[in-house]
């Protein structure tokens, strides 16, 4: 605990960590030290750890990295970080991230973006450490904390994690509570680890997991032992190789990362199976629709009236006047894109012919991998970005659909509701990260990291 404060001290330029909770750490980790001495030690007794801004943490700033929330301190603690503590780790403080969790690089923060503590080589321009837990994968990445907390809505865990050469997974929706999670799409957000090893995943994933009751949607499905399962054993598993995730344009450097993921597992025993997963070119506008209409609902909430910022009233202002100046100078222009879209997509004339239709897209979606369950495959290889990280400015600006396509690979998990972990598995030219994608069955976490090994 203490190296990782003088650590996250020494790195302010990387602007990872927003709330620094240092005295906090340091009577958690003897409170730690103390259990461990008694012999009461849980896996994650006595591990420093990141936590992300969107997670309510009770008296510490939690800000979902929005002006909206500014200031705000949570009078109660999410399940997630709960179970933590319960287990012995040590809070060091909250972490950076895109507003709301809206964004693949951490630049629509309102506390301005992370830089990743990596750089393209002989180019010393600052690199996005991915989105929207940009703040979680640079503090790992940087020896800044032992692992942190992500959320993932459309790859919000696995692509900053395939950015910054750590792993990222998203568990099975429901296999993690969402309560005091700050909600940006409630039927697509799930909270998980970011580490440095397949092996820390599965123990934070441990302490983590598990039905919840103040979560209707966390599932009453019974929590394996995950590091038990480690066996390092792949042979006679079926991956299944999507040819629709062959993108037309892909660089030759994911590509051959690809091959080379198909070899690594190969080599360990596993059977590579060519599969097709027909809906996939549907995912990313089905998501881009689902996503934004369930924003929408959920940050109506942020009104000026009960918390966070409320806008200086003129003159003759009514009601009205007080939400909608409130809510024009809190959130940002990224925020208010979704709302607008969202709200849209819901609209009367519009419904049917977005939203729904958007539903629908998403069942199918399900299906195919239902259907490449049922068939006999075990689990889905795949990269898990389109690229290596870019750098800050670099994409995006007046295009959001450029920023959006970095999510092609990774929102499909989140609409068929699947496990799934970004593993590094190589370098670039550059030497940049890159990193490999596999996807599980529903509640196969356990089988999903022992195969994650096999890629290490
Ligand atoms: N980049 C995606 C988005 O902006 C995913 C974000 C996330 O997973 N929270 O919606």
């Amino acid at each position: 605990t203490d190296a990782c404060i003088t650590a996250i001290d020494a790195a302010d330029a990387l602007n990872a960590f927003v709330t620094k909770t240092p005295e906090k750490a340091l009577a958690m980790a003897d409170a730690a030290d103390a259990r461990l001495k008694a012999g009461d030690a849980p896996a994650m007794c006595g591990v420093p750890v990141g936590i992300k801004d969107l997670f309510c943490t009770e008296g510490v700033r939690a800000q979902a990295a929005s002006d909206i929330l500014r200031g705000f301190k949570p009078p109660y603690e999410s399940t997630v970080t709960r179970r933590l503590w319960d287990d012995g780790a040590v809070m060091l403080g909250k972490l950076n991230m895109d507003e709301f969790a809206m964004g693949s690089s951490n630049e629509t923060s309102a506390y301005g973006p992370v830089a990743s503590p990596w750089r393209r080589r002989g180019d010393n321009r600052p690199l996005t450490p991915g989105g929207s837990s940009g703040g979680s994968a640079a503090a790992v990445s940087a020896d800044l904390c032992l692992a942190a907390t992500g959320t993932d809505t459309g790859g919000s865990i696995r692509q900053p994690a395939a950015f910054t050469g750590i792993v990222g997974l998203k568990p099975t929706y429901g296999r993690c509570s969402r309560w005091g999670v700050v909600a940006f799409a409630s039927s697509l957000d799930q909270a998980g680890p970011m580490t440095k090893t397949v092996r820390d995943a599965a123990i934070m994933l441990q302490a983590i997991a598990g039905e919840d009751a103040k979560d209707s949607t966390s599932a009453p499905i019974p929590v394996p032992d995950f590091e038990a399962a480690l066996t390092g054993d792949v042979r006679g598993r079926r991956i299944g190789v999507p040819k629709e995730y062959r993108l037309d344009g892909m660089p030759a450097e994911i590509e051959a990362l690809w091959a080379k993921g198909r070899a690594m597992l190969a080599d360990a025993g596993a059977e590579i199976v060519d599969i097709s997963l027909p809906h996939t070119k549907y995912a990313l506008p089905a998501y881009y629709i689902i996503a934004p209409a369930e924003a929408s609902s959920n940050l109506a909430r942020y009104d000026g009236v009960r918390y966070g910022l409320r806008a200086e009233l003129q003159p003759g202002d009514d009601m009205t006047d007080l939400y909608e100046r409130s809510r024009a100078e809190g959130f940002g222009a990224e925020v208010k894109r979704r709302v607008m879209i969202g709200a849209y997509v819901l609209s009367a004339g519009y419904y049917d012919a977005y939203y729904l239709r958007a539903q629908k897209v998403r069942t199918l979606i399900r299906r195919d991998f239902e259907q490449a369950f049922d068939a006999g495959v075990d689990a889905i290889l795949t990269p898990a970005t389109p690229s290596a990280a870019f750098a800050l400015g670099e994409v995006g600006g007046d295009d959001p659909v450029a920023m959006y396509l970095n999510d092609v690979f990774t929102v499909t998990v989140n609409l068929a509701g699947l496990p799934a972990i970004s593993v590094p598995a190589g370098m670039n030219e550059a030497g940049l990260p890159l990193g490999l994608q596999l996807i599980g069955q529903p509640w196969g976490e356990a089988a999903l990291l022992n195969d994650a090994c096999a890629l290490e």
